[in-house]
């Protein structure tokens, strides 16, 4: 049997998911279909599939699959009543990723309740739902005996972590219990909204000696009218307010960023202060996201929208400034010394990632997977940081 694991972010991802369960069933009529990720949520095309050789798995449950697999070919049928059984171990969720042998991905929330203007994510994942402190704690420890060095915090939106929990938790004094962990080397955020980033939070990074100096904060526009647009509840001043507070209290952090290019009604003046706030905060990373309304958000039906050309123009300059802003900062950590955590090697190189999530190549060295050694940044390039073991 095959297991397509569908994303849904967008409507170009859809059609993906769709003409990959069209050809399996185009090359093998007879065999079954597991179908999970967010695209099993939300599609309507989902409904005209044939329901006795495929199973909708829902992205919460994904993690079960193996188990449910098993239990319907052992019951000889391929029925959807039995994930019912699945759904009171739901809020578990336990780890789900790893990035080799070196970085743990532990999903510590899910769920969002913000309703941007163009997310389909709180239709698919429904209300914010925290992972207990205790079972963060129990996971990590866990993961650290079985010899990951890194470990990052992930969820929709990390910072509402414990509002649905009772007691006075947040996300800081989690992180500060977590660094008391004995053997956990480095503890990462996936990502953040800048609304959630408070002084408690920023003090924490600075003060800590395992948070890595990396923040993933989504900015989507840097024009005030289209974030108002887009329902986000931040101000370009507001966010780069913050940055600014964040890049004075903590040394050589980096920021990367994620960006809509070509929401409804952007102007070239709207784009042009996108460009000028990605300057500004100078990025390490930006993903580039052109606009894809998606079926039941609001921005789905709003007027003025951008021409496809243009779109494509306004990702091609985004992705140039961000490329230079990138270089200019990674050019600023010359000859400094950062911590790099091993993950891979090629060919020559072995390369992994600094605290402040640069990826970093040291030429002519072997057996470093793993290890998270002091490195001296000595090359830097449109494309590639390159360092030196000390
Ligand atoms: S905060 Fe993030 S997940 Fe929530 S609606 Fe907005 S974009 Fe979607």
């Amino acid at each position: 049997f095959y297991i397509v694991n569908g994303c849904s972010l967008t409507s170009g991802a859809d059609r993906k998911c769709r003409r990959m369960i069209n050809s399996i069933y185009k090359k093998n009529p007879e065999t079954k279909v597991i179908i999970t990720g967010c695209y099993a949520q939300s599609h309507p095309y989902l409904d005209s599939i044939n329901q006795s050789k495929s199973l909708i798995v829902p992205q919460y449950l994904k993690e079960f699959i193996p188990e449910i697999a098993t239990n319907q070919f052992r019951a000889n049928r391929f029925s959807p009543l039995l994930l019912k059984d699945y759904l009171k171990e739901r809020m578990q969720m336990r780890i789900n990723a790893f990035a080799g042998r070196s970085r743990a991905f532990v999903k510590i929330q899910d769920g969002c309740s913000d309703y941007c203007a163009y997310c389909i994510i709180p239709f698919m994942r429904g209300n914010p739902k925290s992972k207990k402190a205790e079972i963060i704690i129990k996971e990590i420890s866990g993961l650290v005996k079985a010899g990951f060095q890194e470990v990052v915090l992930t969820g929709i939106n990390l910072g509402v972590w414990a509002e649905d929990l009772s007691g006075e938790l947040s996300l800081s004094s989690l992180i500060r219990q977590i660094e008391k962990i004995k053997g956990l080397k480095r503890l990462r955020l996936s990502s953040i909204g800048v609304q959630h980033i408070n002084k408690e939070l920023i003090q924490v990074i600075a003060d800590s000696g395992k948070l890595c100096k990396h923040l993933h904060i989504s900015l989507q526009s840097g024009d005030d009218f289209i974030l108002n647009k887009m329902q986000r509840k931040y101000s370009v001043s507001k966010y780069l307010g913050k940055i600014e507070q964040i890049k004075k209290a903590v040394e050589n952090i980096s920021f990367t960023t994620d960006i809509i290019v070509g929401f409804p009604g952007e102007s070239n003046e709207h784009f042009k202060n996108t460009l000028k706030a990605v300057k500004i905060v100078g990025f390490l990373k930006v993903h580039i996201f052109p606009f894809s309304p998606r079926e039941k958000t609001q921005a789905y039906c709003l007027p003025e929208k951008v021409a496809l050309k243009t779109i494509e123009m306004r990702k091609q300059q985004l992705k140039d400034t961000a490329m230079q802003v990138s270089l200019l900062f990674r050019k600023s950590l010359l000859n400094k010394t950062v911590q790099v955590l091993f993950e891979q090697q090629e060919q020559d190189y072995s390369i992994g990632y600094s605290d402040n999530y640069v990826p970093v190549k040291v030429y002519g060295c072997k057996n470093l997977e793993n290890k998270l050694l002091s490195i001296k940044v000595i090359r830097v390039t449109i494309n590639h940081t390159f360092g030196r073991l000390l």
